[in-house]
């Protein structure tokens, strides 16, 4: 049985004030049915970690460095990330692949950095709208998979997440059957790459989840939870997802 995870990716937004919708999550979930992940600005980790507490939120990153230290102005390693109170990191959002020319190799890397700095990978792959309308989602997928995704994944250490570039920020999302046919997708490469090892491997949908279409996407099969940009923002709306997640 897989324990559902729902994400929440703040890119770059947040101050120490929004540190509070931390604690209100953190108060309000205490008791969850599903694991909470917020991945704050990177100047935010360690007082995020301490508003979450001992509770049921975890705290991770939103990138790493595939070194473990050295000359690479403004990165992050993920044993800093870790040494910071890191649980998690989410390594090749489409954001970084686009902004910064990310390639599979690049994620493959940072995630095996992760790996050996104990923080579990959040791997994130989709398709860009150009590439749906071609009918070539699966293939992209398969590929950005096979090349993100170094040897040695397992539950533990791996939560993979499909989000469709064009539903990231548009308010758009996929229907439920390509959402569906996506997870199953995922699930079947995972486990014809590592056998009965993929059953435990989260998958999260990813783009415009919000309170309003949390409940129906979490019905989907093989949707294990979501990674959520702008609604995991207030604690009022991403309350309402983990609410959903909770009770799917
Ligand atoms: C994301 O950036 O990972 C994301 C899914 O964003 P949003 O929920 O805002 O579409």
């Amino acid at each position: 049985m897989r324990r559902k995870l729902a994400a929440g990716n703040w890119k770059m937004n947040g101050t120490r004030a929004s540190l509070e919708e931390i604690g209100r999550i953190a108060a309000d979930h205490s008791t969850a049915a599903c694991e909470i992940l917020i991945c704050p600005p990177a100047t935010l980790i360690v007082p995020a970690v301490a508003a979450a507490g001992a509770g049921s939120v975890r705290i991770g990153g939103q990138d790493c460095h595939a070194k473990a230290s050295g000359a690479h102005t403004g990165d992050i390693a993920a044993g800093q990330l870790a040494d910071a109170g890191a649980s998690h990191v989410i390594l090749g959002h489409s954001e970084r692949r686009a902004d910064h020319g990310e390639s599979d190799a690049d994620v493959a890397a940072k995630t095996l950095a992760a790996w050996a700095a104990g923080l579990v990978a959040v791997v994130c792959v989709g398709e860009t709208e150009a590439e749906r309308d071609r009918g070539e989602t699966l293939v992209v997928i398969g590929r950005q998979l096979a090349g993100s995704v170094p040897e040695g994944a397992t539950a533990t250490n791996l939560v993979l997440a499909y989000e469709p570039v064009w539903a990231i920020g548009t308010g758009r999302t996929p229907t439920l059957d390509q959402i569906a046919e996506v997870h199953d997708f995922l699930r079947a490469e995972l486990t014809a790459r590592l056998g009965d090892a993929a059953t435990g491997i989260r998958l999260l949908y990813g783009g415009s989840v919000k309170p309003s279409n949390a409940a129906e996407i979490f019905a989907v099969s093989n949707v294990d939870g979501a990674l959520v940009g702008g609604a995991s923002l207030k604690a009022a709306d991403f309350g309402q997802i983990i609410a959903a997640l909770s009770a799917a």
